[in-house]
């Protein structure tokens, strides 16, 4: 047995679990039950209550390429999950591998493979189904050992093969234990909507749209999040083609198209999209562990999520926003940054109110939760107030101009001595926040603000994995979080800047961030991801209503405040309309 070779299947205790799964899947399991020692380093075991092996066949099964449940050569007529025969012998080869099986009506039998070296099939008691064991993989193969991660890496890809594999078949009950502990317990025949939430996020249950779509012989299926709920990294979208998990670029693509008006760029839906196609439109052999996937037709594919997506939105009642046409918004101009620096400006008087503990546009998720509201037929929201009494010559000083009123909850109009100009009011304060909190810290002096109460954060287990690990240097930005349990955190204290009314989202988020640094980066080094993330939760958010004091209030201080003309992603906070510009506009050129 080439023991290099089984390093193509099994690399790591996931993708041994993955083909064990899958095999319990082939075997029409009703409850499949998988047990992980240590990430699986020491131990794997996967029972179920499928067809079982019959006596004879069990030797078969472990011996290289010597079964394979395709039925003929046409190897894209695959409709089973494994299809090359090789999985169990490879496992085999390089751990201690005992396979027990029963049939219906049967007794039950057992084989060892040791590292390769097969014992004859004994008797034993079990009930009707299969049960793997994988022991000490690659305890002989140090060459391999070697590469292998912690228990904590490996347990959390071993736990994203379960959730993916689970996601897949809600009709299949799961139930997963790791070194004793139940992590998931999940019943069989559930809708797919309360699976998916179960193993995404119990919120996604009352967040959802249904999405479902026909087109030419592909159909499309699945559960995704409204606009108003979103993520800090694309890791919550999930994609199968046949039932199989795939992962593949085209997704997120796919995804930010349909959202592209909703959510901001940096934002990312959670979802579940099932789509069913014809065997011989895909390639699904292109990687041995078979989750990369190749369309025929990607750009069909693409246009099936697209427009399954937007369908379900807007049924939902969100509509996509009209478009000014170009040639008006090519007169919008920003000025050139820095159009206007603390030098030249009145440095005194600048005051920032704490924008973000005033009630906002409700809990959960700050960036544009009000666009929902917006978009499905809100009245007009513009307002004025009669603007404050402002000398001329003070006026002039500013160059952001002085507030008039404030359109759709989001946007502040202000008049300058030159143009009219419009803030993105959430996109401009999560940058003074941004910017106060770099000053901070380069200070060494965060203040942190202790909860009332601490509050627990649900996450799956990697995820406080990943937050722990970092304890500390979250603790140097404010953010006081503690272990509660296999999967919570608790946050005692967050950073007295952000005046947070949103301490679960924020640690979800930053959860997300941890999981894009992986193990290696300093927080310090991407220092600007992690602010960015607690600005963007600690800022004033679309759809709050301002006050004229306070939006001056907010022009002044990013006047004085270096790099305000652009968010942390990128975009503009304010665009200038000159009066050139507005004559242009009316026909007076
Ligand atoms: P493949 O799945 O590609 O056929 P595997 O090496 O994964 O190859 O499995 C070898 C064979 O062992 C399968 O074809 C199947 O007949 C049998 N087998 C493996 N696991 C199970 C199971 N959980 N229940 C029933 N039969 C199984
Ligand atoms: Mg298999």
């Amino acid at each position: 047995m080439n023991r290099i070779a089984a390093g193509e299947v099994v690399e790591r205790p996931a993708s041994a679990l993955k083909e064990l799964v899958e095999n319990a899947l082939d075997a029409g399991a009703r409850a499949i039950s998988v047990g992980l020692r240590q990430g699986g380093l020491d131990g794997i075991v996967v029972t179920d209550d499928g067809h079982g092996i019959a006596r004879d066949e069990m030797p078969i099964a472990l011996e290289r390429h010597a079964t394979s449940k395709l039925p003929d050569e046409a190897i894209e007529q695959v409709r089973t999950l494994g299809f090359r025969g090789e999985a169990l012998p490879s496992i085999g080869s390089v751990s201690r591998l005992t396979l027990s099986s029963r049939q219906a009506g049967g007794d039950g039998w057992r084989i060892v493979c040791d590292n390769g070296v097969l014992s004859d099939v004994e008797p034993c008691a079990m009930p009707y189904g299969t049960r793997v064991e994988v022991e000490g993989l690659f305890a002989r193969v140090p060459a391999r050992r070697k590469f292998l991660r912690s228990p904590r890496s490996e347990y959390a890809a071993c736990l994203d093969i379960v959730r993916r594999l689970a996601m897949a078949r809600s009709d299949v009950g799961f139930v997963l234990e790791h070194d004793g502990r139940r992590v998931l317990s999940l019943p069989a025949s559930q809708e797919r909507e309360d699976r998916v939430a179960q193993l995404i996020d119990r919120e996604l249950a009352d967040n959802h749209v249904i999405v479902e779509l026909e087109r030419e012989g592909v159909s499309l299926a699945g559960v995704a999040s409204l606009p108003t709920f979103h993520r800090g990294s694309a890791d919550h979208q999930y994609l199968f083609v046949n039932g199989r998990p795939v992962r593949d670029r085209l997704l997120v693509g796919a995804v930010r198209g349909a959202y592209a008006d909703f959510v901001a760029r940096d934002r990312h839906p959670v979802l579940a999209l099932f789509l069913t196609i014809p065997v011989e439109e895909v390639d699904v052999n292109v990687h041995p562990a078979k989750t990369e996937v190749r369309f025929r037709d990607p750009a069909f594919m693409r246009g099936m999520i697209v427009s399954g997506l937007r369908r379900a939105l807007d049924a939902a009642g969100m509509r996509v926003i009209n478009r000014p046409d170009a040639g008006s918004t090519e007169l919008w101009q920003r000025d050139a940054e820095p159009g206007f620096g603390p030098a030249q400006l009145p440095s005194s008087g600048t005051f920032l109110p704490d924008w973000s503990s005033r009630g906002g546009a409700g809990g959960g998720t700050p960036l544009f939760a009000d666009r929902q509201a917006r978009f499905s037929g809100f009245a007009p929201s513009g307002r004025a107030e009669p603007a404050v009494a402002m000398p001329t010559d003070e006026a002039r000083a500013f160059p952001l101009g002085v507030a008039r009123g404030q359109v759709a909850r989001t946007y502040i109009v202000a008049e300058a001595e030159d143009g009219l100009i419009l803030v993105d009011q959430h996109a401009a304060h999560e940058r003074l926040v941004l910017e106060r909190m770099r000053k901070a810290l380069a200070d060494g002096s965060v203040a942190r603000q202790a909860l009332l109460l601490p509050e627990v954060v649900e996450l799956d287990e990697p995820a406080c994995d990943r937050i722990e690990a970092r304890i500390d240097e979250l603790g140097e930005l404010g953010l006081e979080v503690e272990r509660f349990g296999p999967a919570a955190m608790l946050v005692r204290a967050a950073p007295a800047m952000l005046g947070l009314s949103d301490v679960t989202g924020l640690v979800r988020d930053l959860a997300d961030d941890l999981a894009a640094l992986g193990d290696a980066t300093s927080l310090k080094g991407r220092l600007d991801l992690v602010a960015a993330t607690m600005a963007c939760h600690g800022s004033v958010r679309a759809g709050r209503v301002l006050s004229v004091a306070e939006m001056n209030a907010l022009l002044r201080e990013m006047e004085v405040t270096p790099h305000s003309g652009q968010c942390n992603h990128g975009r503009p906070t304010w665009v200038k309309l000159a009066h050139g510009d507005i004559e242009k506009l009316f026909g007076r050129h």
